[in-house]
């Protein structure tokens, strides 16, 4: 099973063979797992943040119009997000949990489809945070972003908290802002004891991102790597599958293993 398929019928029945004989599977999710949910992958050409010059935290901060530009945006971004489901790829990792089976969810995406999936928020790892929360930079209190949005009024100005006056912004790492240190510990932990990582959509090309299934792979764990695009991580992984996700859960879960 050690050695580097590309998608065949031997890859995906070694692959169900793999999860079947595996206790602790940890999955990486990047922008390419929720496409099929009609999320767009903003990073990519023509995205959100292709077209637009990214308000840094610090100008979010300091600057009132640099403030209202952030929200402009983030109010467009969630017309996709408010009513976006998840899909067979999101499903097939909480199939994995309700086998006992996955023991964490590392993702980089901020469109909370994980936690709509039904897994519990204590197994996933949000390295950029969620963008279906809103926090007060001040308090640090957490609300749904429902309320907030849908009532958005930006002619007002920014929104603020309405405890303390704090300034609100999505619970989402900006650009400029460090990832939390512990987030970045608990994906280093599930990396350093899972015994197999699939990898969903996700290019690897930042770090930290490239570094999880590597540290995976150093200490004996399988890796699988499915995404429509070549990886730094295909010329070591156990399994690479350029394939849409859903084609592949459709393959895995047609039958129990
Ligand atoms: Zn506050």
């Amino acid at each position: 099973m050690n050695s580097t398929y590309n998608y065949n019928g031997k890859g995906i029945e070694d692959f169900k063979l793999a999860i079947k004989n595996s206790r602790k599977i940890v999955g990486f999710t990047g922008a390419g797992i929720s496409t099929e949910s009609g999320i767009s992958d903003y990073r990519s050409k023509g995205g959100i943040w292709d077209r637009f010059k990214p308000v840094l935290f610090d100008e979010f901060i300091s600057d009132q119009s640099k403030r209202i530009l952030y929200w402009q945006r983030k109010q467009e971004l969630w017309k996709d997000m408010r009513n976006a489901l998840p899909n067979s790829g999101h499903m097939f990792f909480k199939s994995l949990y309700d086998k006992k089976k996955l023991i964490g969810l590392v993702t980089q995406n901020i469109d909370g489809l994980h936690e709509k999936s039904g897994l519990p928020q204590d197994i996933i790892v949000n390295l950029h945070g969620n963008n279906l929360e809103i926090i007060c930079l001040s308090c640090g209190i957490v609300e749904p972003a429902e309320k907030i949005l849908n009532d958005l009024d930006l002619e007002r100005g920014a929104p603020l908290c309405e405890r303390c006056g704090g300034l609100l912004k999505p619970n989402t790492i900006s650009f400029g802002q460090n990832l939390k240190e512990r987030d970045l510990t608990k994906a280093n932990e599930l990396s350093l004891c899972c015994d197999l990582m699939v990898v969903v959509g996700s290019t690897l090309v930042v770090q930290p991102a490239s570094s999880f299934p590597y540290i995976a792979k150093k200490n004996g764990a399988l890796v699988v790597i499915i995404s429509l695009s070549d990886t730094p991580a295909d010329g070591y992984a156990d399994f690479v599958f350029h394939q849409k996700m859903g084609e592949i859960a459709q393959l895995i879960t047609c039958e129990e293993s």
